[in-house]
C-alpha cells in the first residue's frame, strides 16, 4: 500500500488548491511553446538521422503522427491565460489532467518509436538517437517543472525504459551510457520533485499572505468606517463631519465661490419621547429621522449625526440665504410629519441653525460655532424654525468676547456694586426685605446688564470670586438696616456646587457680624439640577446656620415638583413670566393660583416677582398671595435710597395710618 500511496501522492494534481492549479496552468502555458520546440525538433532530428536505415513508416509516418500529438498537447494550453481562466477552476483542472495524460502518452509513443528505430540503426546512430532522446526529454521536462506530476511522468516514462533497454543491450558503451543517464535522470527527478513541492509551498504561502493582506485591508476598512460612521443611523459621525468640513474649508476657494454653509439640526421633543417610550423607541426614531434627511438631502449636501438628537449638514452650493432658508424649511417640515415607529406614533419638530462660510475669517471650527449659535437662537426665538447666522449675531459674539476680556481683567471690588429691590408683605405692603442685585459698570464698556455679566462670569470661572465680593458688599449695606429687614442674595450654580465656596461664604457672614437668620439665599432649579446631592449638601449647610433658601424663577425651567419636595426650601419665587397676564388670562391665573395653593399646603412662603401694576397686585392678593416684589412697589434702588424708601413707607403709615399701597 505504502509505495502505491506514495506514487499516487506524487502523481496527484492538487485540484482543491485552486490558486496552485492556476499558477501551474499559467506557468505551463507560458513554457508550452518551448516544450513543443524541444520535443518536435528532437523528433525531426531523430527521424532525419534514421532515414535510409529504417522504413518510411518509422521515419516519416510515425514522426508526423507524433508531431500532431505534440501539437495537440501544446494546443491544450492555447485557451486564454487571463484572469478569466481563474473563474473556471474545473476547466483548469481538466486541462492539467489532460496535460499529464498527454505527456505520458507522448512519452510512451516516443520511447516505442525510438526503440523500434534501434533495430535498424548502426551503433553510432543508436548512440545519437539515445543522446537526442535523452537530452530533449530532460530539457523538455524542465518546461513542465511547475506541474510536478507531468514532469515526473514524462521523464520516468521515457527515461526508465530507455535506460533499461540500454542496460540490457550488453554492449559496454551502451551500458555505461545507461548508468550515466540513470544518474542524470535520478537527479532530474529529484530536482523536479523538490522544485515542484517548493513551488506548491510558495504558492500556498503567497495565497496565505494574500488572504492575510485582504483580511488586514478589510479590518482597516472596517476600522475606518467604525471611526467615521454613526453605528445607529449609518450616517457619518461628528469626527467625519468635522474632517470633511475641514477639507472643504482648506481646499476652499472653489467651495466658497459656490457657497459653503454648515447647518445644525436639533430635534424638538425627542428627549420627552425617549424618556416616555424608552431608548429603543428613541433609537428607531433617530433612524427614521436620518432616513428622512438622506431622502430629502442629495446633491452637494453632506449629512452626519453629531450625537444625541443633533445632526450636521454641509451644503456646498448655498448661493444665497434664501436658498438656505428654503432648504432649512423643507428639512423642518419633513421632521414634523408624524412618525409611526413600531407600535406608537410620535410628533417631533426640528430647529435648524445655518452659517454661511465667510471668506475673510472663518475656519471650520468657527463656521461650526456660528451655526451652533444660530441654532441656539432658532431654538430660543422660533421653535421648529430656521435661523441663519447674521450680522447681529456676529456683533453679539464680538460684544461677548470683549465683555469676557474686560470682565476677566476687571477690578471686581471697584467696578461691581449692588442695588436693592424691596420685597413687600401683603398686609400693609410694607417692606420686609431687599433682594440684592448686582451691577457692573465697566470703565470701558459702561453698564452691562447682570444677565450678561453673571453668565460671562460663570463661563470664565470667576463667579465664585464675584459672589464673595458681592456678599461682602451686601452685608455692609444690610448691617445698616433695622433688624426687621432681611437680605435676599442670589447664588449661582457654581457657588452651590462647591464646598469651599460655602465655607468662604460662611466666613464672610461671620466676619460681617450680620445675623445669618436674616439672610435668604436664592437658587434656581437649573443650579440644583446639575448636581443634586452636592446642592442638597450646600443648602443644608446654609440652613444649619439659620439662613433661609428660596427657589428662584420658579416656572421658567423644568418646574419639577420633585425639587420642591426634596430640597430644604423655605420660599418659592414665582417667575415674573406668569404675572404679566394674570389679570387678563385665565390660564395664567389658574397656574399662579395652583402654585400659591401648593405653597400654602407645603407651608412655604410664596413670593411673586415682577408685579408691575395695581390690578396685578389686586388679583394676586385675591388669590391669597402674601409676598410681592416688582416695579409697582419699587425698582431696584441704590442702598441708601432703598432704605429711605422702606423707612418713609413705614413713617407714612405710622403718621397717617394709611397704607402705602391699596389693593
Ligand atoms: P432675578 O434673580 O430673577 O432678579 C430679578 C430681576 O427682575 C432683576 O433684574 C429685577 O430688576 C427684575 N425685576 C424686578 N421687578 C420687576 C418687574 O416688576 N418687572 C420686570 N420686568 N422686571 C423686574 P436684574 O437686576 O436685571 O437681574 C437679572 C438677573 O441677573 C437676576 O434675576 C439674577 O438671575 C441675576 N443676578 C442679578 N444679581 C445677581 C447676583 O448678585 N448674583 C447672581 N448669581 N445673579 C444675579
Ligand atoms: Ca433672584
Ligand atoms: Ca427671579
Amino acid at each position: 500500500m505504502y509505495p502505491l500511496g506514495f506514487f499516487s501522492k506524487i502523481f496527484q494534481i492538487e485540484k482543491d488548491n485552486h490558486l496552485l492549479c492556476v499558477a501551474q496552468y499559467n506557468s505551463i502555458s507560458l513554457l508550452a511553446p518551448l516544450f513543443f520546440l524541444i520535443v518536435s525538433s528532437s523528433l525531426a532530428a531523430i527521424a532525419f538521422i534514421s532515414m535510409g536505415y529504417a522504413p518510411v513508416f518509422l521515419t516519416i509516418v510515425i514522426p508526423l503522427v507524433l508531431l500532431v500529438g505534440d501539437l495537440i498537447i501544446f494546443n491544450g494550453f492555447l485557451i486564454p491565460r487571463s484572469d478569466s481562466s481563474v473563474a473556471y477552476p474545473q476547466l483548469i483542472v481538466s486541462r492539467l489532467h489532460m496535460t499529464v495524460w498527454g505527456v505520458a502518452g507522448l512519452g510512451m509513443a516516443r520511447i516505442f518509436w525510438a526503440t523500434s528505430l534501434f533495430a535498424y540503426a548502426d551503433r553510432e546512430t543508436q548512440e545519437l538517437i539515445v543522446a537526442l532522446l535523452a537530452t530533449s526529454t530532460l530539457g523538455a521536462s524542465l518546461c513542465l517543472i511547475h506541474l510536478r506530476v507531468a514532469a515526473l511522468a514524462f521523464v520516468a516514462i521515457v527515461m526508465v525504459p530507455m535506460i533499461a533497454f540500454l542496460w540490457l543491450s550488453d554492449i559496454a558503451v551502451l551500458v555505461i551510457l545507461a548508468i550515466v543517464l540513470a544518474l542524470v535522470t535520478a537527479v532530474v527527478i529529484y530536482v523536479a520533485n523538490r522544485y515542484g513541492l517548493d513551488f506548491a509551498r510558495m504558492t500556498m504561502q503567497r495565497q496565505e499572505m494574500e488572504i492575510k493582506r485582504a483580511e488586514a485591508e478589510h479590518l482597516s476598512k472596517l476600522n475606518m468606517s467604525i471611526a467615521n460612521q454613526d453605528s445607529l443611523t449609518g450616517l457619518a459621525n461628528r469626527r467625519a463631519f468635522m474632517a470633511h468640513l475641514q477639507d472643504l474649508v482648506k481646499n476652499g476657494s472653489a467651495s466658497w465661490e459656490e457657497g459653503l454653509a454648515v447647518g445644525i439640526l436639533d430635534l424638538d421633543g425627542f428627549k420627552q419621547i425617549n424618556d416616555v417610550y424608552g431608548h429603543m423607541a428613541g433609537d428607531r426614531l433617530l433612524q427614521e429621522v436620518s432616513k428622512r434627511l438622506t431622502s430629502i438631502l442629495f446633491g452637494k449636501v453632506f449629512v452626519a449625526r453629531m450625537g444625541g438628537d443633533e445632526f450636521g449638514i454641509i451644503v456646498n452650493d448655498a448661493r444665497c440665504e434664501k436658498q438656505l432658508v428654503i432648504l432649512g424649511e423643507r428639512i423642518c417640515r419633513a421632521m414634523q410629519v408624524p412618525y409611526k415607529v413600531g407600535g406608537f406614533s410620535a410628533n417631533l419638530g426640528g430647529s435648524l441653525g445655518f452659517a454661511r462660510w465667510d471668506s475673510n475669517n472663518d475656519n471650520a471650527e468657527e463656521l461650526f460655532e456660528k451655526a451652533d449659535y444660530a441654532l441656539y437662537h432658532a431654538k430660543g426665538n422660533s421653535r421648529g424654525g430656521v435661523m441663519i447666522f447674521n450680522e447681529k449675531h456676529a456683533h453679539a459674539i464680538k460684544q461677548n468676547s470683549s465683555i469676557d476680556r474686560r470682565l476677566q481683567n476687571a477690578d471686581l471690588e471697584d467696578e461691581m456694586s449692588l442695588v436693592f429691590q424691596p420685597i413687600v408683605a401683603s398686609e400693609n405692603a410694607n417692606t420686609i426685605g431687599f433682594e440684592a442685585l448686582a451691577r457692573w459698570r465697566s470703565p470701558i464698556l459702561g453698564s452691562i446688564p447682570p444677565d450678561i455679566f453673571i453668565g460671562a462670569a460663570e463661563r470664565l470661572g470667576i463667579i465664585n470670586r464675584l459672589t464673595s465680593v458681592l456678599l461682602k458688599k451686601a452685608l455692609i449695606e444690610a448691617k445698616k438696616w433695622p433688624e426687621s429687614f432681611y437680605l435676599s442674595f442670589n447664588l449661582s450654580m457654581q457657588d452651590i456646587s462647591s464646598h469651599e465656596v460655602m465655607l468662604k461664604l460662611v466666613s464672610i457672614i461671620k466676619a460681617s457680624g450680620f445675623d445669618p437668620k436674616r439672610i435668604t439665599f436664592e437658587v434656581t432649579e437649573t443650579s440644583i439640577m446639575s448636581d443634586c446631592d452636592r446642592a442638597m449638601e450646600s443648602l443644608n449647610f446654609l440652613k444649619s446656620l439659620g439662613a433661609k433658601i428660596a427657589l428662584d424663577d420658579f416656572g421658567t425651567g423644568y418646574s419639577s415638583l420633585a425639587y420642591i419636595r426634596d430640597m430644604p426650601l423655605d420660599k418659592l419665587k414665582l417667575d415674573r413670566a406668569f404675572i404679566s397676564g394674570i389679570d387678563t388670562d385665565e390660564n395664567s391665573a389658574a397656574i399662579v393660583q395652583a402654585m400659591i395653593n401648593m405653597c400654602w399646603n407645603l407651608k412655604i412662603d410664596c413670593i411673586v416677582e415682577g408685579v408691575e401694576t395695581r390690578s396685578q397686585f389686586k388679583a394676586l392678593g385675591a388669590m391669597g398671595c402674601n409676598i410681592f416684589q416688582g416695579y409697582y412697589f419699587s425698582r431696584p434702588l441704590e442702598s441708601d435710597d432703598a432704605l429711605a424708601f422702606a423707612l418713609t413707607q413705614r413713617a407714612i403709615e405710622e403718621v397717617s395710618g394709611e397704607k402705602f399701597y391699596v389693593m
